[in-house]
């Protein structure tokens, strides 16, 4: 599909260049409207869906873009079997409320191959999944620069779910003075606490019933620091013990985490972030949660 595709009444319309979304959103910003953004990799849930209704909500114009991104994949991981299904997304987009959805090629957006300018945002990348993913993080901040630079959006939309991912986007935004605000949305969960997740799908049956022990290893957590517990180290321990409970599950970090630097406080004194990162066969799945101390739980 090249250029601007328009779909049947009541459809969603797909953009895949550059030039035509920049047309369409120079034109609603000139007319004095809004333009929410909620960037994705697409095969969309309703993790994506809850970050389009809360852009909907704020926002005249919603604009999502669908793109696997290859920077942010490292030679060994699942870009070639990232799952993909355009057609489902045009339509679970279009119920959310988005009005236009930018689905580039690898060529429009790096139309000279390897890129020579990436962005990096320091300290935050390097420290829990950027561990484990040394590049994935300059692959994001950079994707994301270029997405922002393409729409012009006012607001754009990010999940808690990806918290580092958040906290690393908010301070390249803040660092880089970009003109938009960046929105954290809660984390949307399965019936039984599994966060979804378009990498889901790549699990068994078995790691599927299994993989709900990451909730229940920072509920562990959540529920010592309110008993209390002040000593990150013991919180960890905590988590760390739940998942090597579990055996079809393979624990990456724990991590008890101040929500903006991402640094292990000496103490817990105020707002946490629990991170935890784990291996249920081959998928690596992560979640966290926010613990207030002597917050009632929610
Ligand atoms: P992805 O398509 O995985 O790159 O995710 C696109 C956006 O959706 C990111 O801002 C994610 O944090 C967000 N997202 C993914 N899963 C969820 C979820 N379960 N709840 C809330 N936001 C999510």
């Amino acid at each position: 599909m090249t250029g601007n595709e328009s779909a049947g009444a009541g459809a969603i319309d797909v953009v895949t260049t550059i030039a035509e979304v920049r047309r369409i959103t120079d034109g609603h910003r000139a007319a004095g409207r809004s333009v929410g953004f909620v960037p994705t990799m697409g095969y969309l849930h309703d993790g994506h869906g809850s970050l389009m209704r809360a852009a909907a909500a704020d926002n005249d114009i919603v604009v999502a873009s669908i793109f696997v991104n290859p920077l942010q994949f490292a030679p060994d991981e699942d870009l070639d079997s990232y799952p993909r299904d355009l057609d489902r997304d045009r339509s679970v987009a279009a119920t959310n409320g988005v009005d236009l959805l930018f689905a580039p090629t690898t060529a429009e957006m790096y139309p000279h191959g390897a890129v020579l300018t990436t962005v990096s945002v320091d300290k935050l990348s390097q420290r829990w999944d950027g561990e484990s993913r040394p590049t994935h993080f300059a692959g994001v901040a950079t994707v994301v620069s270029k997405l922002f630079n393409i729409v012009g959006a006012c607001r754009a939309y990010f999940g808690e779910k990806d918290f580092q991912q958040l906290a690393i986007i908010r301070r390249m935004a803040a660092d880089l003075s970009m003109p938009v605000e960046v929105v954290g949305c809660p984390i949307v969960r399965e019936p039984d606490g599994l966060a979804m997740s378009s990498r889901n799908v790549y699990l068994s049956p078995e790691d599927r019933c299994a993989a709900v022990v990451l909730r229940r290893a920072l509920d562990a957590g959540e529920q010592a620091i309110r008993d209390g517990e002040t000593d990150p180290e013991t919180v960890t321990r905590a988590l760390r013990s739940i998942v090597d409970g579990e055996p079809r599950a393979r624990l990456d970090y724990a991590a008890v985490v101040d929500p903006v630097t991402l640094e292990t406080p000496p103490v817990i004194e105020s707002e946490t972030r629990l991170l935890i990162a784990a291996y249920l066969g081959d998928t690596r799945l992560i979640d966290n949660c926010s613990v207030r101390t002597g917050q009632d739980r929610s």
